[in-house]
Protein backbone atom coordinates (compact mmCIF):
# COMPACT_ATOMS: atom_id res chain seq x y z
CA UNK A 1 0.00 0.00 0.00
CA UNK A 2 1.56 3.63 -0.78
CA UNK A 3 0.65 6.40 1.43
CA UNK A 4 1.41 10.12 -0.60
CA UNK A 5 1.59 12.71 2.01
CA UNK A 6 1.15 16.85 1.17
CA UNK A 7 2.46 19.00 3.12
CA UNK A 8 4.03 22.42 3.65
CA UNK A 9 6.59 20.91 5.86
CA UNK A 10 8.10 17.77 4.56
CA UNK A 11 10.71 17.38 7.14
CA UNK A 12 8.17 16.86 9.55
CA UNK A 13 7.95 13.24 8.64
CA UNK A 14 11.81 12.78 8.86
CA UNK A 15 10.26 10.65 12.28
CA UNK A 16 7.37 9.01 12.92
CA UNK A 17 7.57 6.69 9.95
CA UNK A 18 11.08 5.13 11.33
CA UNK A 19 10.13 3.05 14.27
CA UNK A 20 8.55 0.02 15.65
CA UNK A 21 5.95 -1.69 13.72
CA UNK A 22 5.60 1.27 10.80
CA UNK A 23 8.84 1.75 10.49
CA UNK A 24 8.99 -2.79 10.05
CA UNK A 25 6.07 -2.10 7.37
CA UNK A 26 8.30 -0.12 5.47
CA UNK A 27 11.44 -2.20 5.51
CA UNK A 28 9.80 -5.48 4.53
CA UNK A 29 8.07 -3.34 1.37
CA UNK A 30 4.34 -3.77 2.78
CA UNK A 31 3.79 -0.05 3.28
CA UNK A 32 5.32 2.75 1.57
CA UNK A 33 5.19 6.65 2.44
CA UNK A 34 6.06 9.16 -0.08
CA UNK A 35 6.16 12.62 0.93
CA UNK A 36 5.46 15.69 -1.21
CA UNK A 37 6.12 19.24 -0.90
CA UNK A 38 3.17 21.21 -1.74
CA UNK A 39 5.42 24.14 -2.32
CA UNK A 40 6.46 22.23 -5.60
CA UNK A 41 3.23 22.53 -7.49
CA UNK A 42 3.63 26.02 -6.93
CA UNK A 43 5.01 28.94 -9.81
CA UNK A 44 5.21 32.27 -8.30
CA UNK A 45 8.92 33.81 -6.65
CA UNK A 46 7.54 32.96 -3.40
CA UNK A 47 5.74 30.10 -4.01
CA UNK A 48 2.73 30.94 -2.00
CA UNK A 49 0.23 28.51 -1.14
CA UNK A 50 -1.72 30.79 1.16
CA UNK A 51 -4.16 34.13 0.49
CA UNK A 52 -6.30 35.81 2.46
CA UNK A 53 -9.81 34.81 3.54
CA UNK A 54 -13.11 36.18 1.45
CA UNK A 55 -15.09 37.99 3.88
CA UNK A 56 -12.25 38.60 5.60
CA UNK A 57 -11.72 37.42 9.13
CA UNK A 58 -8.17 36.36 10.53
CA UNK A 59 -5.28 34.23 9.07
CA UNK A 60 -5.03 32.68 6.03
CA UNK A 61 -6.30 29.92 3.71
CA UNK A 62 -4.75 27.55 1.54
CA UNK A 63 -5.30 28.08 -1.89
CA UNK A 64 -7.08 25.47 -4.11
CA UNK A 65 -4.67 25.32 -7.08
CA UNK A 66 -1.56 23.92 -5.40
CA UNK A 67 -3.65 20.62 -4.15
CA UNK A 68 -5.45 20.20 -7.09
CA UNK A 69 -2.20 19.93 -8.75
CA UNK A 70 -0.74 18.01 -6.42
CA UNK A 71 -3.26 15.55 -6.84
CA UNK A 72 -3.68 15.18 -10.18
CA UNK A 73 0.13 14.78 -10.09
CA UNK A 74 0.22 12.04 -8.07
CA UNK A 75 -2.73 10.14 -8.86
CA UNK A 76 -2.61 11.15 -12.39
CA UNK A 77 -5.12 8.11 -13.62
CA UNK A 78 -7.99 8.38 -10.39
CA UNK A 79 -9.06 5.05 -9.58
CA UNK A 80 -12.10 5.73 -6.74
CA UNK A 81 -12.72 1.84 -6.42
CA UNK A 82 -8.71 1.55 -5.03
CA UNK A 83 -7.46 5.22 -4.39
CA UNK A 84 -8.55 7.63 -2.09
CA UNK A 85 -7.90 11.89 -1.96
CA UNK A 86 -8.44 12.41 2.03
CA UNK A 87 -8.06 15.89 3.31
CA UNK A 88 -7.04 16.19 7.60
CA UNK A 89 -9.59 18.47 8.98
CA UNK A 90 -10.73 19.62 12.27
CA UNK A 91 -14.48 19.72 10.83
CA UNK A 92 -14.04 16.22 8.99
CA UNK A 93 -16.08 12.86 9.88
CA UNK A 94 -14.59 10.75 13.10
CA UNK A 95 -11.56 9.28 12.13
CA UNK A 96 -12.17 5.62 13.98
CA UNK A 97 -11.07 2.33 13.47
CA UNK A 98 -13.74 1.13 11.10
CA UNK A 99 -11.90 4.29 8.79
CA UNK A 100 -8.63 2.81 9.11
CA UNK A 101 -9.89 -0.75 8.29
CA UNK A 102 -11.54 0.85 4.83
CA UNK A 103 -8.65 2.36 4.16
CA UNK A 104 -6.39 -0.72 5.00
CA UNK A 105 -7.93 -2.28 1.63
CA UNK A 106 -6.94 0.37 -0.70
CA UNK A 107 -3.88 0.41 -2.72
CA UNK A 108 -3.30 4.13 -2.77
CA UNK A 109 -4.02 7.00 -0.22
CA UNK A 110 -3.17 10.28 -0.57
CA UNK A 111 -3.75 12.38 2.57
CA UNK A 112 -3.57 16.32 2.70
CA UNK A 113 -2.41 18.34 5.37
CA UNK A 114 -4.07 21.76 6.17
CA UNK A 115 -2.16 24.62 8.08
CA UNK A 116 -3.48 28.10 8.77
CA UNK A 117 -7.13 28.49 9.23
CA UNK A 118 -7.89 25.90 6.70
CA UNK A 119 -7.91 25.08 3.09
CA UNK A 120 -10.12 26.41 0.68
CA UNK A 121 -13.64 24.33 0.88
CA UNK A 122 -13.49 23.54 -2.86
CA UNK A 123 -10.73 21.18 -1.88
CA UNK A 124 -13.04 19.01 0.55
CA UNK A 125 -15.58 19.29 -2.32
CA UNK A 126 -13.98 18.65 -5.88
CA UNK A 127 -10.93 17.38 -5.15
CA UNK A 128 -11.58 14.96 -2.18
CA UNK A 129 -13.09 11.49 -1.48
CA UNK A 130 -13.14 12.19 2.71
CA UNK A 131 -12.75 14.59 5.04
CA UNK A 132 -11.34 13.35 8.43
CA UNK A 133 -10.74 14.33 11.84
CA UNK A 134 -8.37 12.84 14.45
CA UNK A 135 -10.56 13.63 17.72
CA UNK A 136 -12.53 16.76 18.69
CA UNK A 137 -9.87 19.19 18.99
CA UNK A 138 -7.73 21.49 16.76
CA UNK A 139 -4.56 21.19 15.63
CA UNK A 140 -2.11 23.60 14.13
CA UNK A 141 -1.45 21.32 10.84
CA UNK A 142 -2.88 18.21 9.62
CA UNK A 143 0.95 16.74 9.54
CA UNK A 144 0.59 14.99 13.46
CA UNK A 145 -2.84 13.74 12.10
CA UNK A 146 -1.66 11.93 8.95
CA UNK A 147 1.20 10.38 10.84
CA UNK A 148 -1.92 8.90 13.10
CA UNK A 149 -3.79 7.80 10.00
CA UNK A 150 -0.41 5.78 8.35
CA UNK A 151 0.19 4.37 11.63
CA UNK A 152 -3.43 2.78 12.35
CA UNK A 153 -3.59 1.58 9.16
CA UNK A 154 -0.02 0.08 8.50
CA UNK A 155 -0.84 -2.20 11.47
CA UNK A 156 -3.82 -3.35 10.08
CA UNK A 157 -1.99 -4.38 6.44
CA UNK A 158 -1.46 -7.95 5.70
CA UNK A 159 1.22 -9.23 7.13
CA UNK A 160 2.46 -6.20 9.23
CA UNK A 161 1.83 -7.44 12.72
CA UNK A 162 3.27 -10.84 13.41
CA UNK A 163 1.11 -14.24 14.38
CA UNK A 164 1.97 -12.89 17.93
CA UNK A 165 0.18 -9.79 17.47
CA UNK A 166 -3.79 -9.93 16.71
CA UNK A 167 -5.81 -6.55 15.51
CA UNK A 168 -9.00 -8.73 16.32
CA UNK A 169 -9.28 -8.19 20.26
CA UNK A 170 -7.47 -5.21 20.18
CA UNK A 171 -9.52 -2.05 21.57
CA UNK A 172 -12.19 -1.02 19.23
CA UNK A 173 -12.49 -4.36 16.77
CA UNK A 174 -15.62 -6.04 18.44
CA UNK A 175 -17.12 -2.28 19.35
CA UNK A 176 -15.55 -2.44 22.66
CA UNK A 177 -11.98 -1.56 24.40
CA UNK A 178 -9.07 -3.73 25.08
CA UNK A 179 -9.26 -6.08 28.42
CA UNK A 180 -6.73 -5.24 30.90
CA UNK A 181 -3.01 -6.60 30.34
CA UNK A 182 -0.73 -8.01 33.10
CA UNK A 183 2.87 -9.32 33.10
CA UNK A 184 5.46 -10.21 35.75
CA UNK A 185 6.15 -9.67 38.26
CA UNK A 186 2.59 -11.53 39.89
CA UNK A 187 2.45 -9.40 42.42
CA UNK A 188 3.55 -5.32 42.46
CA UNK A 189 3.55 -2.65 45.29
CA UNK A 190 1.11 -4.94 46.91
CA UNK A 191 -1.04 -5.15 43.69
CA UNK A 192 -1.48 -8.89 42.34
CA UNK A 193 -2.32 -10.01 38.84
CA UNK A 194 -5.92 -11.43 38.69
CA UNK A 195 -5.95 -14.83 39.92
CA UNK A 196 -7.16 -16.39 37.06
CA UNK A 197 -4.79 -15.03 34.63
CA UNK A 198 -2.51 -17.49 36.51
CA UNK A 199 -4.17 -20.95 36.67
CA UNK A 200 -3.27 -21.49 32.83
CA UNK A 201 -7.67 -22.29 32.21
CA UNK A 202 -7.66 -20.91 28.83
CA UNK A 203 -11.66 -20.95 28.55
CA UNK A 204 -11.74 -18.92 31.92
CA UNK A 205 -9.00 -16.65 30.91
CA UNK A 206 -10.88 -15.67 27.60
CA UNK A 207 -14.09 -15.29 29.37
CA UNK A 208 -12.27 -13.34 32.65
CA UNK A 209 -11.26 -11.15 29.59
CA UNK A 210 -14.10 -10.49 27.77
CA UNK A 211 -15.82 -9.61 31.25
CA UNK A 212 -12.80 -7.31 31.92
CA UNK A 213 -13.02 -5.56 28.59
CA UNK A 214 -16.81 -4.92 29.00
CA UNK A 215 -15.89 -3.67 32.53
CA UNK A 216 -13.57 -1.32 31.49
CA UNK A 217 -15.77 -0.20 28.43
CA UNK A 218 -18.33 0.63 30.59
CA UNK A 219 -15.92 2.75 32.78
CA UNK A 220 -14.02 4.79 30.27
CA UNK A 221 -16.02 4.72 27.17
CA UNK A 222 -19.73 4.01 28.43
CA UNK A 223 -20.78 5.82 24.78
CA UNK A 224 -19.46 2.52 22.97
CA UNK A 225 -22.12 0.15 24.21
CA UNK A 226 -25.43 -0.82 22.92
CA UNK A 227 -28.38 0.73 25.00
CA UNK A 228 -26.45 3.74 26.81
CA UNK A 229 -28.35 7.21 26.28
CA UNK A 230 -25.14 8.65 24.70
CA UNK A 231 -24.16 5.58 22.59
CA UNK A 232 -23.44 5.99 19.19
N1 LIG B 1 -9.99 26.76 11.38
C1 LIG B 1 -10.03 25.33 11.48
C2 LIG B 1 -8.75 24.76 12.09
C3 LIG B 1 -7.58 24.85 11.19
S1 LIG B 1 -6.20 24.08 11.90
C4 LIG B 1 -11.21 24.94 12.37
O1 LIG B 1 -11.56 25.68 13.29
O2 LIG B 1 -11.78 23.83 12.16
C5 LIG B 1 -5.16 23.84 10.51
C6 LIG B 1 -5.15 22.46 9.90
O3 LIG B 1 -4.82 21.50 10.88
C7 LIG B 1 -6.44 22.00 9.29
O4 LIG B 1 -6.62 22.47 7.98
C8 LIG B 1 -6.28 20.49 9.31
O5 LIG B 1 -5.58 20.01 8.19
C9 LIG B 1 -5.42 20.27 10.55
N2 LIG B 1 -6.21 19.82 11.72
C10 LIG B 1 -6.51 20.55 12.82
N3 LIG B 1 -7.22 19.83 13.71
C11 LIG B 1 -7.37 18.60 13.17
C12 LIG B 1 -8.03 17.41 13.60
N4 LIG B 1 -8.66 17.33 14.76
N5 LIG B 1 -7.97 16.33 12.78
C13 LIG B 1 -7.36 16.38 11.58
N6 LIG B 1 -6.72 17.49 11.12
C14 LIG B 1 -6.73 18.58 11.90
Amino acid sequence: MIFHIVTIFPEFFAGPFQYGVVGKAIEAGLLTVRIHNLRDWTFDRHKTVDDRPFGGGEGMVMKPEPLFLAVESILPERDREKQAVVLMSASGRLFEQAQARCLSQLSEVVLICGRYEGVDERVATLLCDAELSIGDYVLSGGELAAAVVVDSVARLLPGVLGNEASTVQESFSAGILDCPHWTRPAEFRGVKVPEVLLNGHHEQIRKWRHAAALEKTARMRPDLLPGEPSAK
